[in-house]
């Protein structure tokens, strides 16, 4: 890989880290065009495909048929409302103790969980 398709990799996750809304790859493109405007939508896609297969950035595929993305990979999982389609995040590590416990019983090592709640948000209701 060389310097510039290193650099242009660098730019795309950390626009991603900055962004908390977890943006779709378009979002995200025009985002980046902000700091490089060299960077194409291919080249944002490319690399946003190849984080999420090396497991640093978070790919939420949702019934909307877009996928969003998530720079933050700790455990949390995705509430999804309906209604504005808003994606929000949730820390609770109650569901990560039931993950163990299936682990356990199956034998199973869980290296990536993927966890979208649907529903309507308190904003909507
Ligand atoms: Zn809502
Ligand atoms: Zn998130």
């Amino acid at each position: 890989m060389n310097t510039r398709n290193t650099k242009q990799k660098e730019v795309i996750l950390n626009t991603l880290k900055q962004m908390h809304n977890h943006p779709t790859i378009l979002e995200l493109y025009e985002q980046v065009r902000k700091s490089d405007a060299t960077i194409g939508q291919a080249t944002v896609y490319r690399n946003v495909s190849k984080l999420v297969e090396e497991g640093i950035v978070m790919k939420i595929p949702t019934n909307d048929g877009v996928d969003h993305y998530d720079g933050d990979c700790t455990d949390h999982y995705h509430f999804i409302c309906q209604k504005c389609h808003r994606l929000y995040d949730l820390y609770d590590d109650s569901f990560l103790r039931v993950l163990r416990k299936l682990e356990k019983g199956h034998n199973f090592k869980v290296n990536r969980v993927h966890l979208l709640l649907e529903g309507v948000c308190q904003e909507c209701e």
